[in-house]
């Protein structure tokens, strides 16, 4: 299955873009780069958005998406989120301050064009097509959750933004069709205290957590941070030297099945 890539830097500038990862068409993960990465007829197509956490970087498109949506929307797209990550939602962005409550527009009887939809951690979400989505909760520094994506046969794994986590090890260590699993790292090593702060890994601490992992999957490193892009591919390859890759924005990943 194809994993398309819109974005997969920690931050936006010229050639990188924040994370969004849309699988199979319709299921998008985060909404950091979503409107400048799609055209028309593929952002209709979207049914499904899972919000890891409400950091500009992963929210950031969703408020413009509505916008282009209205009107031409035959359903409303949900947008999955937990209570934190939807009250967030509702208090500091559709909020009719910074951007317009896109769940009240249009009005009844009118469908709107946002619904939100809650998800409790570590209960899976079923969508058509015999796919689900696993809510798992993550070390950051607001209420975070990764994904991990099913379908027969098949599952990958998101970290979304984390610091060092065990439960996160656990459910891959747990899943015999894992294809593969992206990885935050997200500041250099001289930076080991910022990214300890704001929750983050560095090639450091990303090499410490991997030894948590029991089982030989491709790993693929996301949200490097544009300033210290170059450093960090050098520190990559020094740290973790064959071990995983790094993921660019535009790229697809065949993700098996
Ligand atoms: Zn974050
Ligand atoms: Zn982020």
């Amino acid at each position: 299955m194809d994993l398309h890539i819109l974005g997969a830097e920690g931050g936006e500038l010229f050639g990188y873009k924040p994370a969004s990862f849309l699988f199979q068409d319709d299921l998008l993960i985060d909404a950091g780069s979503i409107c400048s990465t799609l055209k028309l007829d593929a952002l209709l197509q979207i049914e499904h958005v899972f919000l890891s956490h409400t950091h500009l970087d992963h929210i950031k498109d969703l408020g413009l998406l509505a916008d282009l949506l209205t009107g031409l929307h035959s359903k409303p797209l949900k947008i999955y989120g937990t209570a934190d990550v939807l009250r967030t939602l509702r208090e500091h962005y559709f909020n009719n301050k910074i951007w317009p409550d896109f769940t009240q527009i249009p009005p009844p009887p009118m469908m709107p064009v946002l619904e939100l939809v809650e998800l409790t951690p570590m209960t899976p979400v079923y969508l058509p097509g015999e796919r689900s989505v696993l809510p798992i909760p993550v070390h950051h520094t607001v209420p975070t959750c990764a994904f991990l994506v099913m379908w027969p046969g098949h599952s990958f794994l998101y970290s979304a933004d984390t610091g060092p986590t065990d439960i996160l090890w656990d459910v891959a260590n747990q899943r015999d069709d894992l294809r593969g699993l992206i990885l935050d790292v997200a500041f250099p090593i001289r930076m080991q205290w910022i990214a300890d702060a704001a929750k983050h890994l560095t090639p450091k601490t990303a090499q410490s957590e991997l030894l948590k992992l029991k089982r030989d999957i491709p790993i693929y490193f996301f949200h490097l941070k544009p300033a210290f892009y170059e450093e960090m591919v050098d520190e990559l390859g020094k740290t973790l030297p064959d071990v995983g890759t790094i993921l660019r924005s535009g790229q697809e990943l065949l993700l098996g099945g």
